[in-house]
């Protein structure tokens, strides 16, 4: 086997492999055909970037749209790594000479469309010079299991027998066990190794928030990620207009992004959060899917997903370096009741039934409180190794719950018992809290014993413990009136053998401690450097015409921050940082950093 980490080493400045990319690299190398799940941020392209290097020939990798590619071909470029690409957005001369360039033997990776790798000519040239291997990114666009289904990719199904012996590798952070199925049969796959990494993303802070007033909470967030790129995420078009509307009149710098707009507008809003000319998008779920930027510093739903899947994907779009990203959802019972007029109104059926599944799914999410990232995983079918995550608000302790949960949860489900198990939340939360609404006055439910006995709290924060104990399975909602009944483990409850946990009323405000992964990364780091450091890469990118993160990724530039380098040895030390990337960059960068020295030391000095 060739030295994997020294390749890994020159090139992008990496020690180590990333969890399962050593066993991805080695079945491209023994030319077997694999499916690789990792989720986003796990290093993917790196599964086959690596191996491209110390393989004869050039490798072939299939990508769904232009925008991936670019970034792809960029980031290797700087590396020093030849890559090119053949896409539809080229002039002609341009395609001629990487095919030229192709043909010589001088590229080592060629991206390329699924429509281009099957049509007869491209086919003909490949069979000419035949590849190293071939990638197929974003490998779930195959299946109609997935959330992305691209008939084009359907096509690639000939590949095999096509290049038959050439080695067949699919990647793809998408997490059900039907897809990852799916993609091994619909390619014909020959005995594929299959790999299949944690979804947990250790690095990503979750926290929920009740809605109370959206845009402060927004606002709040945004002004602890100053000089840091982030995407918000609305349920609606409007929601995006208002949202953008909103934050502009309080002087935040942000862009929307929605299907609505004008194609043209939608790009270049795109571009400019990629080259962080903006640094702020305020986007419906349009936004995403070709979005490599790497150091998306948090990730804000403004209103709840429709379900986890979107919610983890669009969430992962935070914090793809490994370094610390902050994700927070904000949710309330209206983002429920639109969604499900929407799937009520919009499908049909079984696809009805398993959207709206999957809703509730996510309500029980927002609503229960145990550590955000076990029930991630859990919900894909992993468990979480560690008891603590120290990421998230409830490992954190910055949920407050009530003392006496055990007593409030025995008063709720003996009012719902009362209520002889045939009324919704609402009904039950107006009993438990004394209203005097009409419809409970006739039926008499003023009468109950339970009537009034947890008047001292608001209605709102009573619903919302009826929605816990739902999230936590002491009621379910039944029939089409999501009618409350108690199930056993409410019965438990109600003998004092399980304890609730239920939440005190909303309280906003910074965290209270930073997560596991940011004291990390800090660590060391002279923060006052590092954004000079910044600074000057954006300089660098801009005059180079490519994002900041293909000269170096927030990793890099950390880890540059916390050494300042002052030797071209000392710099290739940096994390990130490959034999090209010094050559390019090390003077500039660390004559940056003696400035930044000498200044501060001088400042110390005079004091
Ligand atoms: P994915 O495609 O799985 O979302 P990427 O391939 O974009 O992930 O990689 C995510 C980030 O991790 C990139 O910044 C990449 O350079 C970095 N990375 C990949 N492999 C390693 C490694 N072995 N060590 C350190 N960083 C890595």
């Amino acid at each position: 086997m060739p030295d994997l980490i020294a390749t890994l080493k020159e090139y992008w400045g990496y020690e180590s492999f990333l969890p399962l990319q050593q066993q991805a690299m080695e079945s491209v190398l023994a030319h077997q055909d694999s499916v690789v799940v990792l989720p986003t941020g796990g290093g993917k392209s790196l599964c086959f970037q690596a191996p491209a290097m110390t393989l004869e020939g050039c490798a072939v990798v299939v990508s769904p749209l232009i925008s991936l590619m670019k970034d792809q071909v960029d980031s290797l470029s700087e590396c020093g790594v030849t890559a090119a690409r053949i896409d539809s957005s080229m002039a002609l001369d341009e395609r001629r000479d990487t095919y030229t360039a192709f043909r010589s033997g001088e590229l080592k990776l060629l991206y390329v469309s699924p429509e281009r790798l099957v049509s007869e000519s491209f086919i003909e040239t490949l069979q000419a010079y035949p590849p190293a291997f071939i990638a197929i990114d974003e490998a779930h666009c195959i299946s109609m299991w997935g959330h992305d289904f691209r008939p084009e990719y359907r096509e690639l199904g000939n590949l095999k027998k096509r290049f038959p012996g050439i080695g067949i590798h699919a990647y793809t952070a998408t997490a059900t066990p039907e897809v990852r199925e799916d993609i091994a049969r619909q390619l014909h796959l020959e005995e594929p190794e299959i790999l299949v990494g944690s979804f947990d993303r250790p690095n990503l802070r979750y926290k929920v928030e009740r809605a109370k007033e959206r845009e402060q909470q927004v606002v709040e967030i945004l002004d602890r990620h100053r000089e840091e790129s982030g995407i918000i995420y609305c349920i609606r078009r409007d929601d995006v207009d208002q949202m953008h509307a909103r934050l502009s009149a309080r002087g935040y710098s942000t862009l929307p992004y929605h299907a609505g707009m004008e194609d043209q507008e939608r790009k270049d809003h795109q571009e400019a959060f990629i080259q962080e000319e903006a640094l702020t998008i305020v986007a419906t779920v349009a936004f995403g899917m070709g979005i490599d930027k790497s150091n998306v510093r948090y990730v804000i739903h403004a209103g709840m997903p429709k379900s986890l899947e979107h919610y983890q994907q669009e969430s992962g779009r935070a914090g793809r370096d490994g370094l610390e990203a902050e994700c927070t959802l904000i949710y309330s019972g209206g983002d429920y009741q639109v969604w499900r007029y929407l799937v009520e109104n919009n499908m049909e059926g079984e696809a009805c039934e398993r959207s709206l599944q999957k809703l509730s799914a996510m309500w029980n999410y927002c609503n229960s409180i145990i550590c955000r990232h076990r029930a991630l995983v859990n919900y894909f079918g992993q468990e979480l190794e560690q008891e603590n995550c120290q990421a998230c608000d409830v490992c954190l302790g910055e949920v407050d719950c009530v003392d006496d949960a055990l007593v409030v949860g025995q008063k709720v489900l003996s009012c719902v018992l009362r209520l002889q198990e045939r009324f919704g939340a609402d009904y039950t939360a107006n009993v438990l809290i004394g209203s005097e609404e009409q419809r409970l006055l006739q039926n008499g439910h003023d009468t109950l014993s339970t009537y009034g006995i947890l008047s001292e709290h608001t209605k709102t924060i009573v619903r919302n413990w009826i929605e816990q104990l739902v999230a936590q399975g002491c009621l379910v909602k039944t029939t089409q009136y999501n009618v409350l009944q108690v199930t056993t483990k409410g019965r438990k409850l109600l003998r004092k053998e399980y304890t609730p946990q239920l939440l005190k009323p909303v309280k906003h405000g910074p965290p209270r401690l930073r997560s596991r992964a940011a004291k990390e990364s800090w660590e060391g780091v002279d923060e006052g450097l590092f954004g000079v450091l910044r600074d000057l890469r954006r300089k660098q990118a801009r005059q180079r015409r490519v994002p900041a993160y293909v000269v170096f990724s927030d990793a890099a530039l950390r880890d540059m921050a916390r050494k300042a380098p002052t030797t071209p040895e000392a710099f290739l030390d940096v994390h990130g940082v490959g034999k090209v990337k010094q050559r390019k960059f090390g003077q500039i960068f660390m004559d940056a950093i003696q400035a930044y020295t000498m200044a501060n030391d001088s400042g110390q000095g005079a004091q």
